[in-house]
């Protein structure tokens, strides 16, 4: 049996066909630009690739395509279910969930909470259940893995009305890709999950340190929203809460403006007034681009401290884990940041961290250092595991 893995954004699509037992995928694919003109969509049968006009196509039409698709594999039959990547899941999930009416609506109440991810989240399920009526539709929240952090990691020291009635607290994302680097890491480690204090640090256009207890959340870079912590490729994370105000009386600009440059025009690519993207960084620097070099720099500072700060939270630390496109990729990023991390006892073992590139995961320290590991992560994979696993208990 096969599970329909939907990861669903403001005018995109990301689609795979998955083994929820050994993450085999039959068919992957993305739909960009939905709603414009512009949109496409781009298939993959086992490296077979293939882009279809879909002129001002929605949802339903970029499914109708997977549809037939599917239809054409003899995998229409097959499916036993279709997962749903969710973003925020409030208080309420600590668990994926078989996608009710009620279920549906308390992913609604949670849109203030996550104003750009969950309307569309929402709108791929309405899609999905009317493509695929017959299918058990289930949720799997980004947040729901960092429902354990206790309240000294997850409460904000602000009034406690603001938490009691609006939800302001600490809540955590990307939880599907930590937990699922930190339990291939313990199989890389050959120790049981149980027994570990691992940091893992999904590093991709978004970036987050998570540290993982035993195989449980205990603390995450990311609070109320995905722009508290690390810096990333278009978001400040961590700035001073004063500078809201101070901006927008220097600058003239509303909340709004100022919270929108925090999440779009900041992080690597303001600092670097180049591109949000790290590889072109790299290259840039090695060009001799200062800009570019402070970027990373301040990129791996922050992501240094914030390793450390996690391991204050763990009690301990037995294992960094790198994923996420930068740090499945990104030698130099890794070298340098466990360089800085010296103090904690880790040392690079240059040729092992140059071997590690995407789809060549393995331990890159020093035989008396701590273990660093790179781990691809797999979130449809994941996804499609959790969505089984509710189908199973259910
Ligand atoms: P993701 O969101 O996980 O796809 O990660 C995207 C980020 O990974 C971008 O900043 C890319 O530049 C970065 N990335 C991908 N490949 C490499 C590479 N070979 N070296 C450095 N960064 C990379």
């Amino acid at each position: 049996m096969w599970i329909l893995v939907l990861n669903s954004g403001s005018s995109s699509l990301k689609f795979a066909v998955v083994n929820p037992g050994s993450g085999e995928v039959r068919l992957s694919g993305l739909a960009e630009r939905l709603g414009s003109e512009a949109a496409s969509m781009r298939m993959d049968r086992g490296g077979e690739r293939q882009t279809h006009a879909l002129k001002g196509g929605s949802y339903a039409q970029a499914l109708d395509l997977v549809l037939a698709e599917l239809g054409r594999l003899g995998l229409w039959g097959q499916l036993r279910a279709v997962g749903h990547r969710v973003v925020h899941g409030g208080e309420r999930f600590s668990a994926p969930a078989l996608i009710t009416p009620e279920v549906l609506e308390a992913i609604r109440t949670c849109v203030p909470l996550a104003p750009l991810h969950n309307p569309a989240n929402i709108a791929g399920i309405k899609a999905a259940i009317r493509a695929f009526p017959d299918l058990p539709q289930v949720a799997v929240f980004d947040t729901a893995f960092h429902q354990t952090m206790p309240e000294v990691a997850y409460r904000y020291a602000v009034p406690e009305a603001w938490y009691r009635q609006h939800g302001v607290r600490r809540y955590g994302f990307h939880g599907t890709s930590h937990a699922f680097v930190a339990a291939e890491a313990a199989q890389l480690l050959a120790r049981p999950l149980t027994e570990l204090k691992l940091v893992t640090a999904h590093l991709g256009n978004g970036c987050s340190v998570c540290a993982v207890l035993g195989g449980r959340s205990v603390d995450s870079s990311m609070g109320l929203t995905p722009l508290e912590g690390l810096v990333m490729g278009t978001r400040s994370g961590d700035v001073d809460p004063g500078l809201h105000d101070y901006i927008s009386r220097q600058a003239g600009l509303s909340l709004t403006e100022v919270t929108a440059a925090l999440n779009r025009e900041s992080g690597l690519l303001a600092l670097s007034g180049l591109t949000n993207d790290m590889r072109e960084l790299e290259e840039a620097a090695a060009r001799g681009h200062a800009q570019a070099q402070l970027a990373i720099d301040i990129f791996v500072n922050r992501l240094a401290r914030s390793i450390a700060a996690m391991a204050v939270s763990l009690g301990g630390l037995d294992g960094v884990v790198f994923t996420g496109g930068i740090g499945e990729n990104s030698a130099s990023v890794r070298a340098a940041t466990l360089t800085r991390l010296r103090v904690l006892g880790f040392a690079v073992d240059q040729e092992a961290n140059g071997r590690a590139v995407r789809g060549h995961p393995g331990i890159i320290t020093a035989p008396d250092s701590p273990p660093a590991l790179v781990i691809n992560t797999n979130e449809e994979w994941m996804i499609a595991r959790e969505a089984q696993g509710l189908l199973n208990s259910d």
